[in-house]
């Protein structure tokens, strides 16, 4: 079910984004080299505990995951792109490290990811990262009233294929609300001019990724974390963002 969510609604999500943007921001200064991942879960899960905030993740079961996730933040290494489960891991140099983290906030959630190189960065690192986030800013800038869901996901492609890389289209965007997921899902690619309007009052989360070589993902046997097929490696953006009539607006932005 597509949920529309008034103006005073929408300023009612602005304090999840804010507190979301705050633990990514935070994580991602704290995540330097020697760092365990395991720390890094600490510190979102303490700055969670003094804001009054919930965790989205720490009791999220789907179908796909093998137990309770249990932890409170994605920690995606190397290969690893999504749901990446914290483990016992102390940060490499060089490593490209995802951090994807949702939260509620007075029961309204809030969803972002953003990949960063720790320590020294290697060239094609870099070149993934920013084409995942130009992705990122040109599926929200699709993201008018009046477009389809189908502009987001052919604007994000545009960017994708236009650096050479192949788009897996499994997992992808969503309905932001009371909850994590809902309705629509946003695929990486796709036709414009297709699916859902858009209107003003549609939450969504908009996150490209993409791997070096491939769009093919395995399941790690921790059951949860994502990797890519050939080992080659990810990167993953996102930002929750609702439509307005004046455009859209980026309720995870950071400062
Ligand atoms: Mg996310």
């Amino acid at each position: 079910m597509i949920e529309l969510r008034t103006p005073a609604e929408i300023e009612q999500m602005e304090p999840a984004g804010r507190f979301v943007a705050s633990v990514l921001t935070a994580t991602a200064a704290a995540a330097k080299v020697g760092v365990n991942l395991l720390s890094l879960d600490k510190l979102a899960h303490d700055m969670i505990r003094a804001a009054g905030a919930e965790s989205c993740y720490i009791d999220y079961h789907p179908s796909f995951g093998a137990s309770p996730f249990g932890k409170v933040i994605c920690t995606s290494v190397n290969d690893a792109v999504l749901h990446g489960l914290p483990h016992d891991y102390a940060l490499r140099d060089g490593d490209l490290l995802t951090l994807d983290f949702a939260a509620s906030v007075n029961g309204w959630v809030s969803d972002s990811a953003l990949s960063i190189v720790v320590g020294t960065p290697r060239d094609e690192d870099l070149k993934l990262i920013d084409t995942t986030t130009r992705a990122l800013a040109a599926g929200i800038a699709a993201a008018q009233a009046g477009n389809k869901i189908g502009d987001i996901s052919a604007a994000i492609a545009a960017v994708g294929h236009g650096d050479g890389y192949t788009i897996n289209t499994d997992f992808g965007g969503h309905g932001v609300g009371r909850t994590m997921h809902g309705d629509p899902h946003i695929p990486n690619d796709g036709r414009a001019g297709r699916g859902l309007p858009l209107r003003p009052g549609l939450v969504i989360a908009i996150e490209p990724w993409f791997l070096h070589t491939t769009n093919r993902i395995v399941t790690d046997a921790d059951g949860w974390t994502l990797r890519s097929a050939d080992g080659s490696r990810g990167a993953h953006m996102e930002h929750t963002i609702a439509i307005t009539e004046d455009g859209p607006l980026i309720l995870t932005k950071r400062d």
